[in-house]
């Protein structure tokens, strides 16, 4: 899952995208309105956090045009200003909620997660199934054979893109964009640990081994039949 924030506060800034990192998400981050634009209008996200006051285009004017734009990701906004009228001018405007500064991290994730479960609903499941492998997604639970296994919030993303995309062979590159936004050609071996200890987790202990290796092209999730 793809999170944008524009934020202008840098404290902020770095405070939600390693907070929202360390949860599992992609997340990327800019600085001003007109970069958040670009971000917004060029790259697909699943939600937007949006700071009301920014420098050149602001946070109101931001929305509409992503609305505009043919953009319907939910959108969060920050603001530092508890007034009514904000909330009401935002709500208006096409935002999806609103959180007043100061607020706790746990508040922004639980209020992204219900944004983001009502999103996705419609068009994808909550509950991701291969063979006896469960996993359901807004309760962050993962079983096999009934069995609860504990992972991480990247193993998690990492299990969750392969489950989504099941019996399709995914290349290194497009993992490592869904799941870590990084270069790909620098740390191609960050994803192979990763599956390496996804696999631990998930498949070792059981006969049925639902993640192959595909070599030179990438790692499938399948259920034999
Ligand atoms: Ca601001």
């Amino acid at each position: 899952m793809k999170i944008l924030i524009v934020e202008d506060e840098a404290k902020t800034g770095d405070y939600l995208r390693q907070g929202l990192g360390e949860a599992g998400f992609v997340v990327d981050l800019a600085r001003n309105g007109v970069d958040g634009l670009h971000l917004a209008t060029s790259e697909d996200y699943d939600l937007a956090v949006l700071d009301v006051m920014l420098p050149g285009i602001d946070g109101w004017q931001l929305l509409q045009r992503i609305r505009r734009a043919g953009r319907e990701l939910p959108v969060l906004f920050l603001s530092a200003r508890d007034e009514i009228d904000d909330r009401v001018r935002g709500l208006e405007l096409g935002a999806d909620d609103y959180l007043v500064k100061p607020f706790a991290f746990a508040e922004l994730l639980a209020r992204v997660r219900t944004l983001l479960r009502r999103g996705t609903k419609a068009k994808e499941s909550d509950l991701l199934r291969a063979a006896d492998l469960e996993l359901d997604v807004p309760r962050r639970r993962v079983t096999r054979s009934g069995q609860r296994i504990d992972l991480t919030a990247k193993e998690f993303a990492l299990l969750e893109l392969l489950l989504r995309r099941q019996g399709e062979v995914l290349p290194r590159s497009l993992i490592s964009s869904q799941v870590w936004d990084m270069n790909f050609d620098s740390d191609t071996n960050v994803i192979d640990v990763a599956v390496r200890r996804l696999r631990t987790k998930i498949d070792d202990a059981f006969e049925v081994k639902l993640i192959r290796t595909v070599r030179g092209m990438g790692y499938v999730l399948e259920a034999p039949e």
